[in-house]
């Protein structure tokens, strides 16, 4: 039990301000909206892509009392009977309340870095040690500064065994998480190219992530990862491998249909077994978490036992199409505590629905735990649902909810039985189950068919990317997101609901109809449309859509209906022509539009705007210089002449990265928002779309054979062909036949062979490993892809066809 003024002793703090010395914390918050049990909540304003303090009053209206801060602003002035910390950095401050945390922890603490298999290995760990251990485990990938320090805090004194996963980006990171976490024993999963653009050499990499373990007492991983020569002498070295010096040495591995055979000897005998893994990372992390267990000193027979019940994971939460045009997010892989908030925070992002419904199971430890009970009960409460499910044991609390509608069945199969009855209709539903309750087999059921090919889309990196570019603005400056042809192919209400819920300022689509589906799904921020027609202006104004004015006839049109149907000072987007001479005023027309503007009380100027030709390209610099002089020159005009002042904005992604001098009041971000780096920035931004497919059928033709129509698939060898179900009525483009597409799978590239079919195209496998199922990457470089057709990644987005299935992921 931490009071506040334990935590200004643990942070000694100098200069504070103490309401309530007594005051007790159980939580530590940095995001207003992710408040759950208020007065014993802790505030922390961290300063990111957002400032914190400018979000203390929100957090004090929603009942936060305590903060911890860099700087007394005027509203922490105002409030009364509030604890306030001051310190000179808040994110360290939690950081180190963190460690202070973790230091009472009794239990064995086990720290786990690598470039990829973390939250696998965390998992299975988790599953593997959980028959006769209390484990506890960090939630979902809460991996870094921030996330490091947070799971650390939950930690409580009950467990013997926590495993903190730790993940670095840059330089410097490692030696700090080191500091905070202190493992007692190190897990090291692999290295990768991931994040290489911060590092010299995949060697520097491998000496950062080392650094976690620099004071533990011992590393467990693969020797072909890890040699003994790198580590300090004094940690303990646990690994796999094929060396005869391994702990545990792989003497034979071989694939077999559904899982891989493996021989390994251990302190001189041999064991054979089955793992039901056939990939090659899947099996790697298998013998991990056996050097794991080995370590823990079970036997060999018993590790055999249990990696039986391992099962690949889904482990991101998934928004998909349920049935009866439900949303279904689907995060039926685990359940405690912190991944519910998660989920629920995203269920509340997600507005498509008015009816909101939750399928819980039992968590492990609620059972035992009064507060724990209590936390689940304000977090359920808090959730605005119309229906809460449950499937457990009847505890006295779960009648006494406040949701209208409650259903509990003690087991999923006689949740199952009732699935019909509860009729699920037009609703957004969460699922949330421990992995012992089956609830893949709900999603199953719930979820609305569909053919192989999926778009997955990333929806932290989405919001990655606009945190990223909000960073290169000034604070004051709007940023408006273009989410116009279904958000650049990856989808409508939900990518829109994700950047509502960030707080961007407007939102931007080409047609009415497309701004009618967002308001249909929730969205209630200002809509700009790029390409209003004159039959849709009932649309406009009975869904508050604002339309971009781009001609005095458009202009007088809708003037005459706004008189018609009796409003006054209608928003309005006028658009200038500074030389794309597509729509817009041309410069000299800007005094006609001025003087018809002042004689009208019909619409109103919320902005106005132009586009940039050639932002991106340096060669252009001096037009852009002009496109940008020009558009100055009118805006000023205009306003000067109305009286009024509005919101002025020229740049798109481009011009945001390479014109600052252009960011005005509001920037329009489209294609970096989505995870394409027109710019070679070398920056940060993560791909957001991934076009995946499966591989259907494979077969071994000699080389007199053709492959696909008109015998155009002429083979120079004996092949191996693999046929995936994407064809050019999913947007995949005629172009690509002929080995110029290029897919990716197990990691090796792909040509196509022959011509590409409505639904189908072939490839050349000769070259790899490969098996009917494995998935498929359709577009492994967007860019590069984009060339080898000669055209652009922003076309080859938009053609991905409606009928590929958009599924989305939030960790
Ligand atoms: C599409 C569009 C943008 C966004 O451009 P990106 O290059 O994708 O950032 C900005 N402004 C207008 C008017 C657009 O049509």
């Amino acid at each position: 039990m931490y009071t506040i003024d334990l935590i200004r002793e643990v942070l000694e703090v100098k200069d504070d301000r103490l309401a309530n010395y007594n005051q007790q914390i159980t939580e530590l918050v940095y995001d207003s909206r992710k408040v759950n049990q208020p007065e014993q909540s802790l505030f922390f304003a961290l300063t990111a892509a957002r400032d914190g303090h400018d979000f203390i009053l929100d957090a004090y209206q929603r009942g936060v009392r305590s903060f911890v801060v860099s700087r007394l602003t005027a509203d922490l002035e105002t409030l009364a009977a509030v604890n306030i910390l001051l310190v000179a950095d808040p994110l360290a401050a939690m950081q180190r309340l963190a460690t202070y945390h973790r230091l009472q922890f009794k239990g064995l603490l086990v720290g786990i870095a690598g470039s990829n298999g973390k939250s696998i290995v965390k998992e299975w760990l988790h599953q593997l040690l959980g028959h006769d251990k209390q484990v506890y485990q960090s939630p979902k990938s809460y991996n870094s500064q921030l996330g490091v320090a947070l799971s650390l805090w939950n930690l409580g004194p009950q467990y013997d065994i926590a495993l903190i996963e730790a993940g670095i980006s840059e330089p410097g990171e490692m030696e700090r998480l080191q500091e905070i976490i202190q493992p007692d024993l190190g897990i090291f999963t692999n290295i990768g190219e991931a994040h290489a653009q911060y590092f010299e050499s995949i060697q520097a990499k491998l000496q950062e992530k080392l650094k976690l373990f620099q004071h533990a007492k011992a590393l467990i991983a693969g020797s072909k990862y890890i040699q003994k020569a790198m580590l300090p002498e004094c940690l303990d070295w646990y690994s796999w491998g094929s060396l005869e010096s391994d702990s545990l040495c792989v003497l034979d591995q071989h694939t077999l249909a559904k899982g891989t055979a493996l021989t390994i000897l251990l302190k001189g005998e041999e064991y054979s077994f089955e793992v039901p893994f056939t990939d090659r990372a899947s099996v790697e992390n298998c013998l991990t978490c056996s050097t794991v267990m080995l370590y823990f000193q079970y036997s060999m027979s018993e590790i055999i036992k249990r990696l039986q019940l391992l099962r690949p994971l889904e482990m991101r939460l998934q928004l998909k199409k349920g049935i009866h045009n439900c949303s279904l997010i689907d995060d039926s892989y685990s359940n405690d505590l912190a991944s519910l908030q998660i989920s629920l925070d995203f269920l509340s992002q997600q507005n498509q629905h008015q009816k909101k419904t939750l399928i819980l199971s039992d968590m492990e430890g609620l059972q035992q735990t009064a507060k724990f009970q209590d936390k689940v009960v304000s977090l359920i409460n808090r959730a605005n649902l119309q229906r809460f499910i449950w499937v457990g044991p009847e505890y006295p609390w779960l009648t006494s909810l406040a949701v209208p509608e409650i259903h509990l069945f003690a087991e999923t199969t006689a949740l199952l039985e009732s699935l019909d009855k509860l009729a699920f209709k037009e609703e957004s539903i969460l699922i949330k189950g421990a992995r012992a309750y089956q609830f893949e087999l709900l999603v199953q059921r719930l979820t609305l068919r569909s053919h192989g090919t999926v778009l997955e889309i990333n929806l932290n990196a989405l919001s990655h990317n606009l945190m990223h570019y909000r960073s290169m603005i000034p604070n004051q400056v709007k940023l408006m997101a273009m989410v116009k042809a279904f958000s650049y192919g990856s989808g409508s209400f939900e990518v829109a609901n994700l950047l509502q819920f960030s707080k961007v300022d407007y939102l931007t689509v080409a047609f009415a109809d497309e701004g009618v589906e967002l308001r249909l799904g929730g969205i209630q921020l200002p809509i700009m449309v790029l390409s209003p027609d004159s039959d849709t202006f009932q649309t406009l104004l009975q869904y508050n859509l604002e339309p971009e004015v781009y001609s005095m006839r458009f202009l007088e049109e809708f003037m005459s209906f706004l008189k018609d149907v009796g409003k006054t000072a209608y928003p309005i987007h006028l658009k200038l022509d500074t030389g794309m001479h597509r729509l817009g005023f041309l410069p000299n027309e800007v005094p006609a539009l001025l003087s018809r503007l002042q004689t009208q009380e019909e619409v109103h100027v919320q902005s106005c705007f132009t586009h940039l030709v050639a932002s991106g390209d340096p060669e252009q610099d001096a037009f852009t210089q002009q496109q940008i002089d020009t558009y100055s020159h009118c805006a000023k005009q205009l306003e000067e002449g109305l009286g009024y002042t509005f919101i002025k904005h020229v740049a798109n992604t481009s011009a945001i990265v390479r014109w600052p001098q252009a960011h005005f009041d509001m920037v329009r971000l489209g294609i970096g928002l989505y995870g394409v780096d027109m710019d070679h920035t070398r920056s940060t931004i993560e791909k957001v779309s991934t076009l995946k497919t499966t591989v259907t059928q494979l077969k071994d033709l000699p080389q007199t054979e053709t492959v696909g129509y008109d015998r155009k698939g002429v083979l120079t060898r004996d092949s191996r062909i693999a046929t995936v179900k994407i064809g050019y009525a999913d947007g995949y483009n005629r172009k690509f036949g002929y080995g110029i597409g290029k897919m990716k799978i197990n990691g090796q590239l792909v040509p196509t062979v022959g011509t590409i079919c409505m639904d189908m195209c072939m490839l050349d496998v000769t070259d790899i490993e490969v098996k009917e199922g494995d998935d498929v990457e359709v577009f492994p470089d967007i860019m590069a892809a984009a060339k080898a057709i000669d055209t652009i990644p922003y076309e080859l987005l938009v053609n991905i066809a409606s009928r590929v299935k958009r599924v989305y992921y939030f960790e």
